[in-house]
């Protein structure tokens, strides 16, 4: 049995982010420039096979869990194709998708019959207008279809991701709350990270996330924390007192869970990076189209993996943001 993929801080890593593509039918501020978006040309994007291949070979390195993301996953020509690759891998325990579920509704039935089961849709707002702030896009309908038709599908679990931005996005956080409570789905608060594309970010435009669960105890009903709260997700889940409905934190800026992270990422041109802030990444395309074998495909993995830095740093001076923005990273 080879080593876990461990680095020199002794996290294991067991969890891989695949990124599809960079395009995407949304323009998320916080994610991408409004126009003249350069994209990766298609040539350059990892094929299903590619993606199969490097999924097979960090599962002999102790790869347990896999999320497809992007840019936008579903924009992806045929994605399901690569879901049932990837779901009929035994190992893999935990298959998951993050979409911003605009054209969800037209894909859910064929996702889930291609073996996809965990699916996170993104959702700042359920003000329509505030939506389009957001996203520069409209499109708001067919998100709330798209998570209607998760729902109905029968996808478990349904979490939705709200970035929180302070300034903007106060006045989402009860209807949200409320959101979680009429539906069922995990409502998950992201507090905004520094991965734009017009450097808007600032430390004073975290709303974060201790902030959150003041507001919705306060306006809503106390939060307790979830017994069966799993370590290793970037989420504190609580729900609220009377057992209805679910809400998760993630604390990306102001309580870092970088002590415990277990991620490493590929991106849709099949760049290795051993974090979302990484600065430096691993050709791994290069090497599989130049004939590599697996056992180099391993060895680039476990060394990008033992590369890792310690945390990321936004709270310090020291802080540089990636060259690569959000969607181009995968998020
Ligand atoms: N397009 C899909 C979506 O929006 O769900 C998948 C890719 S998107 C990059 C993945 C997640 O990252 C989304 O939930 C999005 O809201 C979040 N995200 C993007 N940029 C962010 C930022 N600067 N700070 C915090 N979260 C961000
Ligand atoms: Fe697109 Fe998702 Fe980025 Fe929004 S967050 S621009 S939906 S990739």
């Amino acid at each position: 049995m080879p080593e876990p993929l461990i680095d020199s801080f002794g996290r294991v890593h067991t969890n891989l982010r695949v990124s599809v593509t960079d395009r995407c039918n949304l323009r998320c501020f916080y994610c991408m420039p409004a126009d003249n978006v350069e994209f990766i040309d298609r040539r350059e994007l990892l094929s299903f096979e590619e993606i199969e291949r490097i999924v097979r070979v960090a599962v002999t390195l102790g790869l347990r869990k896999v999320r497809l993301t992007g840019g936008e996953p579903l924009v992806r020509r045929d994605l399901h194709i690569l879901v049932a690759r990837l779901a009929a891998i035994p190992e893999i325990v935990d298959l998951g998708l993050t979409t911003n579920g605009i054209l969800l509704a037209d894909q859910a039935a064929g996702l889930y019959a291609a073996g996809l089961r965990r699916i996170n849709i993104s959702l700042d707002a359920l003000d329509p207008q505030k939506f389009e702030k957001i996203t520069r896009r409209t499109g708001y309908e067919q998100v709330i279809a798209g998570i209607n038709a998760a729902r109905i599908t029968g996808f478990a679990p349904i979490k939705v991701n709200a970035v929180s931005v302070r300034g903007l996005t106060e006045d989402e956080i009860v209807p949200l709350g409320l959101f979680a409570r009429r539906t069922g789905v995990e409502v998950r608060f992201i507090e905004f990270m520094p991965l734009d594309a017009e450097n808007v970010w600032e430390r004073n435009k975290v709303l974060f996330a201790r902030e959150i669960v003041e507001i919705l105890s306060r306006e809503i009903m106390p939060l307790v924390p979830c017994p069966d709260a799993n370590r290793h997700t970037p989420a504190t889940e609580f729900a609220f007192a009377d057992g209805v409905g679910r809400i998760g934190l993630i604390a990306s800026v102001s309580e870092p869970f970088c002590e415990q992270c277990d991620r490493f990422r590929i991106t849709a041109d099949g760049k290795l990076r051993n974090c979302l802030f990484s600065l430096a990444e691993t050709d791994i395309k290069e090497l599989i189209r130049g004939g590599g074998s697996d056992d180099d495909i391993a060895e680039a993995i476990r060394a990008s993996v033992a590369a890792k830095r310690e945390g990321h740093e936004i709270n310090t001076a020291r802080f540089i943001q990636p060259p690569r923005l959000m969607h181009a990273i995968g998020g």
